[in-house]
């Protein structure tokens, strides 16, 4: 029986992992795939993100750098120059990632997890305390009861690697999403150095849709040529359940990314790591792994207010943000909002939140 057992080897899995070895338990990750698999993403690694890897001591690679930042809302151009958001690409990433942990690792398709167990399409695997770290889709988060994602609980967005060069300018722009799929959302093209550029185009709380087209026709404005694309879901539904027990749920599979934004590495590697925390005090400190989760609970809670804070501006701009009258009188306290929250300087604290519970 191992100390851990993980399912998912992205960045929360992966970060749940590189946490639990460092603390002396012993840890498997099950994945459905073996690395490197691509992960539809963006790439992007903001400020606050690499920062957290950085201080966790996380070693990563990034191929290109976003310096100056283009943001296009109801019209009007912001130009953000800070810190940069570091661009990487997922397979090798998340590959890396596992890679440090020294963690054990099977492929296999998880279906079902319960206390102190998880069911593979080819085995089951013991551990005193489980994470469910499988994404937006989480068989894990389904098997414990949370509801699972309704077909508007998910955003969507598509994304591609295309051929071309932007220097390390990025650009993200509200318009073309809107004007192209009719929803709130954005499109954007982050620079991966000599590997292209990361072109996307995202929307909240739809049910699911083909975005081809849109992406397709948004390479196509910036002169870029793409290569395959793919799409997959964001997980913005509830962030109410964290597991049971002794399962415990991190990253996307609990509803950890950023509503307004789209961002989830930086949610993933925190939950992750803070979830490898807790399991570690309720194995080894307290002896009792069924703690686990009230530990986590409270260990994860000023990143969970934040995404709950994320919804409520999310929600507000999927209503409103297409008002030109409110986009005009919003635009740039919110582009200036987002860089300060992306960059670590500041958080949505100032947004009213019910407490939980
Ligand atoms: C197109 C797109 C662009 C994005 N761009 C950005 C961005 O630029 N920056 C940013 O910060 N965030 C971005 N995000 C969000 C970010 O990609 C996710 O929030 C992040 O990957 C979540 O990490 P995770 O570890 O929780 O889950 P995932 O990265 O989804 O990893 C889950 C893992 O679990 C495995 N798995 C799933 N089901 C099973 C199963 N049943 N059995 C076994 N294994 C299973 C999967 O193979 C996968 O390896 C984007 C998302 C999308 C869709």
């Amino acid at each position: 029986m191992y100390d851990l057992v993980i399912v998912g080897a992205g960045p929360a899995g992966a970060s749940a992992a590189i946490a639990a070895r460092r603390l002396g338990l012993s840890a498997l990750v099950v994945d459905r795939f073996k690395p490197p698999r691509e992960k539809p993403c963006g790439g992007g690694l903001t400020p606050r993100s690499w920062k957290l890897l950085e201080r966790l001591g996380v070693e990563y690679k990034w191929y290109g750098e976003c310096r100056e930042i283009r943001v296009k809302v109801a019209d009007i151009k912001y130009v953000h120059r800070g810190e940069p958001i570091r661009v990487t690409r997922r397979p090798e990433f998340d590959k890396m990632l596992l890679e440090q942990s020294g963690a054990d690792f099977v492929v296999d398709r998880v279906v079902k997890a319960e206390a102190g167990r998880v069911i593979g399409e080819r085995g089951t695997y013991e551990g005193r305390v489980v994470v469910g770290a499988d994404g937006a889709n989480s068989a894990v988060a389904r098997s414990l009861g949370v509801p699972p994602p309704g077909p508007r609980t998910h955003g969507i967005a598509f994304m591609s690697i295309a051929q071309g060069d932007l220097g390390d300018t990025c650009i993200i722009d509200f318009d073309f999403a809107y004007e192209t799929t009719g929803a709130p959302g954005y499109a954007w093209a982050f620079t991966v150095g000599e590997r292209g550029v990361d072109v996307g185009i995202g929307i909240g709380w739809s049910p699911w849709r083909d975005l081809r087209g849109p992406l397709l026709k948004w390479a196509e404005q910036l002169g870029l040529k793409p290569g395959g694309v793919l799409g997959h879901p964001l997980s913005l539904g509830s962030v109410e359940s964290l597991g049971r027990e002794n399962v415990l749920l991190a990253g996307e599979a609990a509803g950890l990314v950023d509503a307004s934004t789209g961002e989830g590495i930086y949610y993933a590697v925190a939950s992750g790591a803070l979830a490898a925390f807790a399991a570690y005090i309720a194995v080894k400190v307290r002896g009792r792994p069924r703690e686990a989760l009230s530990i986590y609970s409270e260990l994860v809670k000023p990143y969970v207010d934040e995404v709950r804070r994320s919804r409520l501006i999310g929600r507000f701009l999927s209503k409103f943000g297409y008002n030109k009258t409110v986009a005009r009188a919003l635009g740039r306290r919110l582009v200036e909002l987002y860089t300060k929250v992306t960059s670590g300087e500041a958080t949505y604290g100032l947004i009213p939140i019910k407490p939980k519970g």
